[in-house]
């Protein structure tokens, strides 16, 4: 049973030391438990924050012990009556091959269901996030301007398509000119802007004439102080990530931006609000959000980019490349 496991805490960038493959026996399931074969493990940026010992919503990773992230896994075999062997399940069990389970929180899928990796991207936690946060807090009306950037990760690319589904203009904002492509021409955004252009604060200005009323907070850093002389009055701030600045070990040199983030609030009286998915924010929501967004896939109404890694031996790197936006839509291993 491969595990990977925490073997440092990084001090800024994870690296090669940060992460260690372990293996054990396979452990046998007692009596009201399962055992679980990890087939799909998705990579998300919250990871990172998981390799800390900080005070966080969530407990940290303890040094030696396995990572943690959701899965697609098979019932190998099962002494609970809920779950049978051939059931596909969704479950937090973590980076590694097998793992026991009690059933609790964990949702049965099914003995085949159909692109069960989608259960970890748009209709799972990322999609979900992206509906709630948007809709809850954001609110978009009918003509509204919604900017978001990791426009083409699985949290932005759903925004944008909601955004434009309730009748506001969705403007991305990406890394490089293949993501922003994809974002304008797949995924149906009114535009999307390259960060890393020299110019980017001058385009994303002549992408919003009529100023941002929704911005949905992916990444901070450049992009957000590039987003908050345009905001108009009564705009709304859904604080999702704060992507740029994961791998930062303490605070970075340069201007103090507290003044200008502040008074933009103040002055353009902006609603700001964080959210953790993961915590009750938004539960009440969850069967409308698996009824629209089932009817929006069925309809072609959103479209879904998966990035599929294969072997749990990836998955480090596959997760430090994501943290540096070299994944390209949903990034998940196929253990
Ligand atoms: P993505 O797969 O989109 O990965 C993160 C992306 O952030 C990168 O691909 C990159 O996109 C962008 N990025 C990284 N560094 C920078 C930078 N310096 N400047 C600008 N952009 C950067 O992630 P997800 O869609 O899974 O998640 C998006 C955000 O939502 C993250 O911040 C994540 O932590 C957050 N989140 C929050 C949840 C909550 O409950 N609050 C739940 C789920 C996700 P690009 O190359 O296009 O710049």
């Amino acid at each position: 049973n491969r595990q990977i496991v925490l073997a440092q805490r990084p001090k800024g960038a994870p690296d090669a030391n940060t992460l260690r493959m372990d293996t054990t026996a396979i452990p046998s399931p007692g009596p009201g438990q399962m055992l679980l074969r990890t087939v799909f493990l998705s990579l998300d940026p919250y990871m990172r924050g998981r390799m800390n010992d900080a005070k966080s919503y969530a407990t940290p990773v303890a040094i030696g012990g396995v990572m943690t992230g959701q899965v697609v896994a098979e019932v190998m075999v099962s002494n609970l009556d809920a779950f049978a062997p051939g059931d596909h399940v969704l479950a937090g069990s973590g980076w590694q091959d097998y793992a026991l389970s009690d059933g609790v929180e964990v949702l049965n899928l099914g003995p085949a269901p159909a692109r069960a990796s989608w259960s970890l991207g748009v209709m799972g936690m990322p999609g979900y996030t992206a509906y709630a946060g948007l809709l809850k807090i954001g609110a978009p009306k009918v003509g509204e301007t919604v900017v978001v950037a990791a426009a083409s990760g699985p949290v932005g690319a759903t925004v944008g398509q909601i955004a434009k589904l309730k009748g506001a203009r969705a403007v991305g904002i990406a890394g490089g000119g293949a993501k922003c492509k994809h974002v304008v021409e797949v995924l149906g955004f009114d535009a999307c802007i390259d960060h890393t252009a020299p110019d980017f604060v001058d385009q994303l200005r002549a992408a919003c004439p009529a100023g941002i009323d929704v911005y949905f907070e992916n990444v901070g850093g450049k992009v957000l102080y590039a987003v908050l002389p345009l905001l108009n009055a009564f705009a709304r701030m859904p604080v999702c990530g704060v992507a740029s600045w994961y791998n930062l070990p303490g605070l970075p040199d340069g201007p103090d931006m507290g003044p200008a983030i502040m008074g933009t609030i103040l002055r353009m009286k902006v609603k700001v609000q964080g959210f953790i998915i993961f915590d009750s924010f938004a539960r009440s929501l969850y069967a409308e959000f698996v009824r629209d967004m089932t009817g929006w896939l069925e309809a072609g109404q959103m479209q879904y980019t998966e990035e599929v890694i294969d072997g749990l031996e990836n998955a480090p790197d596959g997760l430090y490349g994501l943290l540096e936006g070299r994944s390209f839509g949903k990034r998940v291993v196929r253990v």
